[in-house]
């Protein structure tokens, strides 16, 4: 399969999509980036990286960090991790209250905002510093050193994060967080603020291809159960309350965030990341969900 013949086509038929949709700009600091950026790689699970337009450019990953959070709190607590957050999609955005109160605080799943929050709770009960124990993870992840947040990103969030503030007080009251609330939100803001590439964040990706395993280093991550578990709830939940739409169009687990980015993976073959910045109605790439599509047309390659 020449991938990187089918994402330069990508990458040229979805030129008339780019500026379209919306930057991210409750987030101030993201309402800076170029609303026309594109990147795409896809890394196969021998290593190899294909990939087109600036795909080596780092953004913010928001909500793609949710995806990793997520996979060391499985870690730390295996199926206990769901007693504390559901895996069920929610129908509602990715930072939406409602259904907060009428489930007793318990968030619906750990890819939107109240599900995260308390899997950010998780991390700061065992780590000095969630957010760096997140990024150390990422550097094994993808093998690269450089890995950080952007303090720039992580302050205009926290300066901007009463909605996220207000969800997790409110979880606080029904006892479902466990940290005071602004170490929980600090970090959370932190590690949404990571910053970067299509590249690296398809390899950090890559052991979820592999069952568990990151490919280069040999380090287990997840048992192959747990790993396709969290495949599983990408697929349903990955995409906010777009996720069935998504599915439908691309076939492939997935987590997307609010800086434009969107990480996939096909089980034992590769793991692809996009980027475009603009975004659509439900908060994810509009550029990177029509590339996506392509994708699995083109290759003939879903989990379908
Ligand atoms: N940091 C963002 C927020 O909490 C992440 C949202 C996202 O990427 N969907 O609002």
């Amino acid at each position: 399969m020449d991938y990187t013949a089918i994402l330069e086509r990508i990458r040229d038929d979805v030129q008339p999509l780019l500026g379209k949709g919306r930057v991210a700009d409750y987030i101030p600091q993201l309402g800076k980036v170029r609303p026309d950026h594109f990147g795409m790689a896809l890394v196969t699970l021998d290593g190899r990286c294909h990939a087109v337009g600036d795909a080596t450019v780092p953004f913010s990953i928001q909500s793609i960090s949710k995806l990793f959070a997520c996979t060391l709190a499985f870690q730390l607590l295996g199926e206990d991790l769901w007693q504390r957050v559901g895996r069920e999609p929610s129908g509602n955005a990715f930072n939406s209250l409602v259904q907060l109160e009428y489930e007793q605080g318990l968030p619906r799943n750990p890819f939107i905002n109240a599900g995260a929050l308390v899997v950010t709770d998780v991390l700061c009960s065992r780590f000095v510093q969630a957010e760096s124990a997140l990024v150390q993870f990422l550097r094994r992840l993808c093998g690269k050193d450089g890995i950080d947040y952007d303090g720039e990103v992580a302050r205009s969030e926290l300066a901007h994060a009463d909605r996220n503030l207000a969800m997790a007080h409110f979880m606080k009251s029904f006892g479902r967080i466990e940290m005071p609330v602004q170490a929980v939100i600090d970090a959370y803001c932190r590690q949404c603020a990571i910053t970067m590439s299509c590249e690296e964040l398809a390899r950090a990706a890559l052991f979820l291809a592999n069952g568990g395993v990151v490919p280069w280093s040999g380090e287990r991550v997840l048992a192959p159960s747990p790993t396709k578990r969290l495949s599983a709830l990408m697929l349903t939940c990955g995409t906010y309350d777009e996720a069935g739409d998504f599915v439908y169009r691309v076939g492939l687990p997935a987590k997307s965030g609010v800086g434009g980015g969107i990480v996939a993976v096909l089980p034992r073959r590769w793991a692809v990341c996009v980027w475009s910045p603009g975004l659509d109605h439900s908060g994810n790439s509009l550029a990177g969900v029509q590339a996506l599509e392509w994708l699995t047309t083109l290759t003939g390659q879903s989990i379908f």
